[in-house]
């Protein structure tokens, strides 16, 4: 396995909390080796009932609360992720970072500095996303060591390290600097961290020991994201998503919406939702709705509904409407 899940804190954990029956949270991309991490344990501890969640769970905006009372658990372990900026759960929970155990190359290294000398600048910021987050020293010597100078900027938690990035959270990253450069697999984290800095981005993917720079990609989603803010600018008719995941719901940011948009005499509906879709918003739209808000998730509007037939906008896109002020792209809240 190219992760280290710590089995041994996961038993430490489990011992010390005396836990009979424990739920097993995976993100979609390490739900893959859950079962054999069920196997693993249950060799070494083969008195405790091991049960894994298979609903969809993007981050630790959403921990399996519910369903680990439902299953009458005692404990869940939830993998890949540190506590949320904005949500600690009541549930007791053990976070398991699972780091990726890849090596960067001597090839991937020179091949960033390629892409970052494309540009003038000499100071770079330097994130990364929890998995590769061991990483960020090496990469700070390397480039150091090539001239450049390397901020590390803190995080907005005290939950998280130094560099981390969330896809709702680059306070890391709110540093002065020429260029931006992430560690990360995808590209869902760098498409944030360049919509959250306006500046040039490059992405560092340790799974293809190679870099990508991906500024004119952003620049082509702001282009769309723009056309979605116009098209929303003046129209009354307003439905705000509120969600119902655990860290997922906002109220006192839906009731700023809702007063700020009824203010100005427009009306406003409040829906709630678990998993937004293209068909959650068909079902509920009528001809006279013009404008989807989504205050739970902000990557949804850019990342899974862009295609609606009506603009669905995240919360910095509304206070930009609501603000008048559209110089700077507010990403994400
Ligand atoms: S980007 Fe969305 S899924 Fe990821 S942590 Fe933020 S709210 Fe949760």
């Amino acid at each position: 396995m190219s992760y280290n899940f710590d089995e041994e804190r996961i038993i430490h954990e489990i011992e010390a909390r005396n836990a009979k029956k424990v739920l097993l949270q995976f993100p979609e991309g390490l739900k893959y080796f859950s079962i054999e991490i069920v196997n693993k344990l249950r060799k070494k501890i083969p008195n405790v009932d091991f049960i894994i969640s298979g609903e969809p769970s993007w981050g630790a905006c959403d921990i399996a609360e519910d369903e680990a009372i439902q299953i009458g658990a005692d404990l869940i372990v939830h993998f890949g992720h540190t506590p949320y900026t904005w949500y600690y759960p009541k549930f007791p929970t053990v976070f398991i970072n699972a780091e990726s155990t890849i090596k960067l190359t001597n090839e991937a290294l020179e091949d960033l500095v390629k892409k970052i000398s494309k540009y003038n600048g000499n100071k770079i910021s330097l994130t990364a996303t929890l998995q590769h987050i061991k990483m960020l020293q090496e990469v700070k010597s390397f480039l150091e060591n090539m001239g450049y100078e390397v901020v590390i900027g803190k995080p907005s938690s005290k939950f998280m390290f130094d560099g981390q990035v969330l896809g709702c959270d680059y306070k890391a990253a709110e540093v002065p600097a020429d260029i931006y450069v992430i560690i990360s697999g995808g590209m869902f984290h760098a498409l944030g961290l360049g919509l959250s800095t306006n500046k040039p981005t490059i992405k560092l993917d340790p799974y293809l020991q190679k870099s990508e720079d991906v500024t004119n990609e952003v620049n082509r989603i702001l282009k769309i994201r723009y056309g979605k803010i116009m098209q929303a600018m003046d129209k009354r008719n307003w439905v705000i998503i509120q969600g119902i995941k655990v860290g997922q719901n906002r109220p006192l940011m839906v009731k700023y919406f809702y007063d700020e948009l009824t203010k100005r005499g427009y009306n406003v509906y409040i829906v709630t939702n678990k998993v937004l879709t293209i068909d959650v918003l068909r079902n509920i739209d009528r001809s006279y709705i013009d404008v989807y808000l989504v205050t739970s998730c902000p990557r949804l509007p850019i990342d899974d509904l862009y295609n609606y037939e009506k603009p669905v906008l995240t919360p910095g896109e509304a206070k930009m409407i609501i603000n008048n002020n559209f110089e700077r792209y507010i990403f994400p809240w």
